[in-house]
């Protein structure tokens, strides 16, 4: 039980130190911004939390079908995001190894590096920690309410469609294709 307290005095502290900026300061969708939040919280609904309150899940990951569900275990360590992370981050190889040394969600987001290439690429990878950590959640829902199959090239297809949208409001998107994005990742990441 202490080393349980002792982790979540850790974990607040942590969440204290989050700067507010790295959530609402990034122009995405408000319901993305309100679920990132409620995730650096520790308060996004896996099977873990609701055991918690009490709940009778099945514990399993949806996603891997092996370990057990927790935020951690499904945003940065599960077989399939990782699997996923290691294809969205194949231009900036050393942002994958960093995956591993951390083991919260709010490091993860702290520690994305800054792309500075050219604009499109630099808006496309300052979307990419988010629109995966929400294209994860809704494949995991997805698989859990309707049992859709789970297949990484089909949720790195998703996140580069969520990060085309999210640029919609962008004005210079019209000098780029949706295409790009599916046939030169590596390039429209290193400019
Ligand atoms: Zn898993």
């Amino acid at each position: 039980m202490e080393v349980f307290n002792r982790a979540r005095v850790q974990q607040n502290v942590n969440v204290q130190r989050f700067p507010f900026k790295v959530v609402w300061g990034v122009d995405i969708p408000s319901k993305v911004q309100f679920f990132v939040w409620t995730l650096v919280h520790g308060r996004v609904l896996t099977a873990d939390n609701l055991c918690r309150k009490g709940t009778v899940v099945n514990p399993v990951c949806r996603l891997c079908e092996s370990l057990n569900e927790s935020i951690v275990h499904v945003f940065l360590h599960c077989s399939v995001s990782l699997s996923v992370w290691n294809a969205m981050t194949d231009p900036l190889p050393a942002v994958f190894l960093a995956l591993f040394t951390v083991s919260l969600i709010e490091e993860w987001l702290l520690q994305w590096p800054v792309v500075t290439n050219h604009e499109w690429g630099s808006l496309v990878w300052k979307y990419l920690s988010y629109a995966t950590l929400w294209t994860l959640w809704k494949t995991r829902n997805n698989k859990t309410f309707r049992n859709t199959e789970i297949g990484v090239e089909r949720i790195c297809r998703e996140i580069k469609f969520t990060i085309w949208y999210w640029c919609s409001s962008w004005k210079q998107r019209k000098k780029y294709k949706y295409q790009d994005l599916e046939d030169n990742w590596s390039g429209v990441i290193r400019g």
